[in-house]
Order: structure tokens, then sequence, then C-alpha cells
């Protein structure tokens, strides 16, 4: 750390200030999480340094038997977690995981049945200002406006209609259990394939909460850092018949040389979620969701779909006065990082909303419980009144400070970064 700390000062200040900020803050944007040590220490190594091209014992450069050894382990801990036949663990993200998918499963212009980005689903999904929106032809889904949940009448009238190559199933902002069963009836019956995108339940997968798209879809692709709680990354679950076609998408086809200290890292969080601390931790994440959520209801709030059987919950502030990005920049004041959100039908443009979407996976590595989530969600629901005094903004911040005391996080990194400074590497 000193030699960063001589070298880039800068760089240094901002990394001290980023940790103070994860620290000092309860981080509740349902996508992020906090990797242990172990993750960092595989990710921030001479790794790096290797090109790696091709996949292992198929390389297109020498060297490379250490890389070998790392991706293997990553291949076949992620085979072991899901039960899948086939992994491809080198997209640099979830988006780079889909492009791949649909290269490999479409031709431009083909169509795709995806959940719309404005109830829930995800950019990559065929948003008009993303790759897939541009490159194919997009038919979109939605939940039902009472239920709020996915609308299977409707996917399945659609599918009949516009008849895709491709059903797209997995979302960014939904709350409830998703029907992979359902999705693989509908895309039978019209001859489509099914990818289904966990990204953001993966973990709840990985541990048996959440029904597993595994047997269902012919593809399965997922971010590492939501609840899976890895690297910043992407990975690729496929039948087998597809595996050389996958991954001559992911390489030559859209990227080059794979980063082998983010698929050490993935590797390394892989071996974690097959421990049985994982599983508990999952577990947790969910209790403290739907208590986040019993609270919030009895404050009177309106929940998207009524509550969540994740690890999101996702808060509608449309008869409160208030916007999502107004809500969003007051909880932050008082410590608390959410991200404002569209609701299914929402009347306000996609900067401003009349949402927040709320998450449990990072508090939830910090080790709240639920006596911890009924406090969070008093002082949110105070927060969010039509007008509160800044002395109450305020109040919070102290008694979230105080929760962030009791529940530690980068101990020793952070005395490592003030040591630093102590020695005085910055002069
Ligand atoms: N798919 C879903 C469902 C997501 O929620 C996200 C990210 O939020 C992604 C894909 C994209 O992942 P990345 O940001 O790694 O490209």
């Amino acid at each position: 750390m000193l030699e960063l700390c001589q070298t880039d000062p800068e760089v240094f200040r901002a990394l001290r200030a980023e940790i103070k900020r994860q620290t000092d803050q309860l981080e509740m944007i349902a996508s992020e999480n906090f990797v242990s040590e172990a993750v960092i220490q595989a990710e921030g190594s001479v790794f790096m340094n290797k090109y790696a091209e091709g996949y292992p014992e198929h390389r297109y450069y020498g060297g490379c038997e250490n890389m070998d050894t790392v991706e293997q382990l990553a291949i076949d801990r992620l085979n072991m977690l899901f039960g899948s036949e086939y992994a491809n663990v080198q997209p640099h993200s979830g988006s780079q995981a889909n492009m791949a998918v649909y290269f490999a499963a479409l031709n431009p212009g083909d169509t795709i049945l995806a959940m719309s980005l404005a109830h829930g689903g995800h950019l990559s999904h065929g948003a008009s200002v993303s790759f897939s929106g541009r490159l194919f032809n997009v038919v979109n889904y939605g939940v039902n406006r009472d239920t709020e949940t996915i609308d299977f009448d409707q996917v399945a009238r659609l599918a009949r209609e516009c008849r895709p190559r491709l059903i797209v199933a997995g979302a960014s902002a939904y709350p409830r259990t998703i029907e992979f069963d359902m999705f693989r009836q509908i895309a039978d019956e019209v001859g489509a394939y099914l990818l289904v995108d966990m990204a953001h339940i993966a973990g709840l997968v990985a541990a048996g909460i959440h029904p597993s798209p595994v047997p269902f879809a012919e593809f399965v692709t997922s971010t590492t850092h939501k609840t899976l709680r890895g690297p910043r990354g992407g990975f690729i679950l496929a039948k087998e018949q597809f595996g050389r076609l996958i991954n001559s998408q992911i390489f030559p086809g859209i990227q080059g040389g794979p980063l082998m200290h983010v698929i050490a890292a993935k590797a390394v969080a892989f071996q974690e979620a097959l421990g049985d601390e994982y599983k508990t931790y999952t577990q947790q994440i969910v209790a403290n969701a739907r208590k986040l959520a019993e609270v919030l209801k009895d404050r009177g709030f309106r929940l998207v779909s009524g509550g969540t059987d994740n690890h999101l919950v996702l808060v509608d502030l449309s008869t409160r006065g208030l916007t999502g990005a107004e809500a969003e920049q007051r909880l932050e004041l008082a410590g608390i990082t959410v991200n404002k959100n569209a609701i299914p039908f929402d009347k306000q443009p996609p900067k401003v909303t009349s949402g927040i979407r709320i998450g449990t996976p990072a508090v939830t590595t910090r080790g709240l419980g639920v006596a911890d989530m009924e406090e969070i969600a008093n002082y949110i629901a105070d927060l969010l009144a039509t007008d509160v005094p800044d002395a109450i903004v305020r109040d919070v911040r102290k008694k979230v400070m105080d929760i962030c005391k009791r529940y530690p996080l980068y101990e020793k990194r952070l005395k490592r970064y003030n040591e630093a400074i102590e020695q005085g590497c910055e002069a």
C-alpha cells in the first residue's frame, strides 16, 4: 500500500476515501456487495500480467500453466455450484455474457422477446440505447398492472404473435420469484431458445433459495458481483452442445485476452459460495429483505407487488409527494445508499422516477440481521416523510454511523492505509 501512496498519492487518497465511504455508509444498492479479502487478494495479483487468449490447455500464448489451473478451478466450481454441464468464466461483464449468447443464438435482425426496462428488465435485454436494441428486433413483455408480477398471458400472446428466436427472462428490479418453467413452456410452444439472465439472484440460486433456471434454459448468464459476492464480471452456463459455440463467441468473437486476475478472484468467490456459511448468508439476505418490506408496509409505504421473495424491495413513492431522485438524495445525506428506480407504469422520466430500489446483500455481508433491518427501515420511513427537518437527517446520520461501527468492514485494510499516511508517504 505504501508503494501506491508513494507513487500516486492522488489515487491513494481517492482509494482511502472510498474505503471510508464504503465502511461509514449503509450500502443498500441491490446490485452491490462487499467481497472478501481473499477475493481482493486474488484480483490484486500478478495474474493480471498474463495474456492467456484461448481456453485451458488450448492457449495462443506460452507460459499459461497457472492460468489453466485457475481457470479450470473456476469452471469446475461454477459447474458444481449450479449443477451445469458447461461454463464459460471469461465474460468481462454481465452485458458481455449476454452479448455472446445473442451472437451464438441469433443473427442481426432476429426477434427477441424480453422484459421491458421500464418494468424491471436490463439495458442489455434489448433497450434501444444498448447494442442489443440496435442489432435485434425487440419485443417487450412486462408485469400485470394489478399484481405487478410477470404477465405470463402477455408473454405467451406476444410469443405467438412475434415468434421470437430467443426469449429472455431475468431482471434488475423484480422483487418476486421468477417461474422459469413457465418461460420454458412458452419457449417450447413457439420454438424459441430460452436465455435466463440470473445476475441479480445468482447467489440465491446457488444456495437453493430461488429455483434454478439451469434445468430449463439453453443459456444462463450472470454477473459475479451481486448476490454471488465475487469480483465484477460475468459468466455463461449452457447445455454442453452449445459449449464450443459460446466459447468462440466470447473469444475471439467479442473479447481478446481474458482478465485472468478477475477469473482467479471468481474462482475464490465460487469456492466461498460452495461453503455452508454462504447458504446461511443468503438465507439472511432474504430474511432481511422481508423484514425491511414488512416495516415499510407498516409505516404506510406501497411496495411494488406488495412485498418481496428475494433480496430487494421496490418502493412506490408516487403517493408521497416525493420522487425517486429526491428520496435517493435524502437517504444518501443520512448515509444510506440506494438507487432511484422506475416502478412499473411510472409516470416520471427515468432520471427522476417514482421509486427506489433497496437491497440487502451488502448490509447482510457486514453481518446485519433482522433487528437492524427493523431499525433501518424505520429510519428510511422517517427520512421519506414529506417535510423532513435537517435535524432529523443529521440525527439519522449519527445513528447510521453507530450501526456501521457495530459492524466493521475492511478494518485491517483501512488500518494499513491510515498507517501509510502516518508514516508520511504523502509527504
Ligand atoms: N443483467 C442484469 C439482470 C443486471 O441487473 C445487470 C447489471 O445490473 C447486468 C446484466 C449487467 O451487468 P454488467 O454491469 O456487468 O454489464
